[in-house]
């Protein structure tokens, strides 16, 4: 056991371990105070047989804590300041001003627990220029994976963070530039969306065709494409276009939500990750308070979609409003655990499965040897309270503690 005073040090030495009363390892909990070795910036090695370690390891012992993979929020916006209604004031800010302010944001998401963040929507690419800070080791951030800005109809959604693109020609050769400049998920508004007016939620943005032109560029280039979808048809369309992932998935018409199955039913076959972008503070206000209705009922969809074998990803939108800022994850996982979901497929769909949907699944979003260490220590046990998620007793990044 290591006193409060030498955490700071403890993972200076070459190998050292952290214990804790059981561990989630991103499908299931165990108990028996497991051993996780850290060596550099990867997992060592977990051993759960509870035997004392060697006297000369360094050991950080957690006490009656559960360790868990970092988790892994796959929508965030670094960009968003939550409390800024407009956004589009960024159109005219200096780039320094919005990275100071993502490097803020990204600080917060790490204090919460979440070790990456899939950036959804930033301006001039900045998602990319953080991510690179951060795996240069420096500096301690999340992992980053990148979008870039969206892609999104002449003043269409989030059209102010520079993606717009009319037309098949122009779809693809603004898919070529975002690959050209590192992206690697390519991100398309296939519908209107609540922050941005001129297109309702509701209404598609582009033709399937044009979907189309966007998977087959990017899936040629290695990279997966996922539509923000509010509207029943441009989900439909997103589906038969072949993206590898749908957020927010609303199934919105025009004055409510109609669930298509046989949509849901093709997400099934195709294997479509569902951004399910369900997590808020419990309290505040709502950027669009005449949606809270329709987002209750989105909800109720997203149990039954679970049900017939969709794969829910737990997001945030972090950053899109006053009850969702960055960090906000954790209230996710709890909302989807009162869904349907039991405790366990909650906890794998911010960690195993969040992995999977962002192309990590190889090294992070389980508690392995060979992954990442990325991990968190949460009091008591989140398989009985969710809400234990709230209650973080440590962060390691990358084989580092994080000192908040
Ligand atoms: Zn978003």
């Amino acid at each position: 056991m290591v006193s409060s005073g030498g955490r700071r040090h403890i993972e200076d030495q070459r190998v050292w371990a952290v214990r804790a009363a059981r561990l989630f390892d991103g499908y299931a909990v165990r108990a028996g105070r497991p051993l996780v070795l850290i060596e550099g910036s990867r997992i060592a090695g977990v051993d759960m047989t509870g035997a004392a370690p060697s006297a000369d390891l360094r050991v950080l012992d957690l006490g009656d804590a559960t360790l868990l993979p970092g988790l892994i929020d796959s929508h965030v916006h670094l960009a968003f300041d939550p409390d800024d209604r407009s956004k589009q004031a960024m159109a005219d800010e200096d780039t320094e001003t919005t990275l100071t302010r993502m490097v803020f944001h990204a600080g917060q998401q790490l204090r919460a627990g979440v070790t990456t963040v899939r950036d959804l929507g930033d301006r001039h690419f900045l998602a990319l220029s953080l991510r690179d800070r951060y795996m240069a080791g420096l500096e301690m951030g999340p992992e980053v994976v990148a979008a870039g800005p969206p892609i999104t109809r002449t003043r269409g959604h989030c059209w102010f963070l520079g993606g717009e693109a009319d037309g098949i020609a122009a779809v693809e050769a603004t898919v070529r530039k975002h690959i050209a400049h590192g992206v690697d998920v390519v991100k398309i508004m296939a519908t209107g969306g609540v922050t941005t007016p001129g297109w309702g939620p509701h209404q598609s943005q582009y033709t399937r065709d044009e979907l189309a032109a966007v998977t087959r560029v990017a899936h040629a280039h290695g990279r997966p494409v996922t539509a923000h979808a509010h509207g029943r048809q441009g989900m439909a369309d997103a589906v038969a276009a072949g993206v590898n992932g749908l957020e927010h998935a609303s199934f919105f018409t025009e004055d409510g939500v109609e669930p298509d199955w046989k949509t849901v039913e093709a997400v099934v076959q195709a294997g479509i990750f569902i951004g399910a972008t369900e997590a808020w503070l419990p309290t505040g206000s709502m950027i669009a308070p005449h949606m809270a209705e329709r987002v209750e009922q989105r909800s109720a969809n997203f149990a039954r979609m679970h049900r017939e074998g969709a794969r829910l990803v737990c997001c945030s939108d972090a950053g899109a409003g006053p009850r969702k800022p960055h960090g906000v994850l954790p209230y996710g996982i709890i909302h989807f655990g009162s869904l349907g979901l039991t405790n366990t497929e909650a906890l794998a769909s911010a960690t195993s499965l969040a992995a999977q949907a962002c192309g990590l699944a190889d090294r992070k979003g389980s508690i392995a040897t060979g992954y990442d260490a990325d991990l968190i220590a949460v009091a008591g046990n989140p398989l009985q309270h969710l809400e234990t998620l709230l209650d973080i007793r440590a962060v390691i990044r990358a084989g580092r503690l994080f000192q908040s």
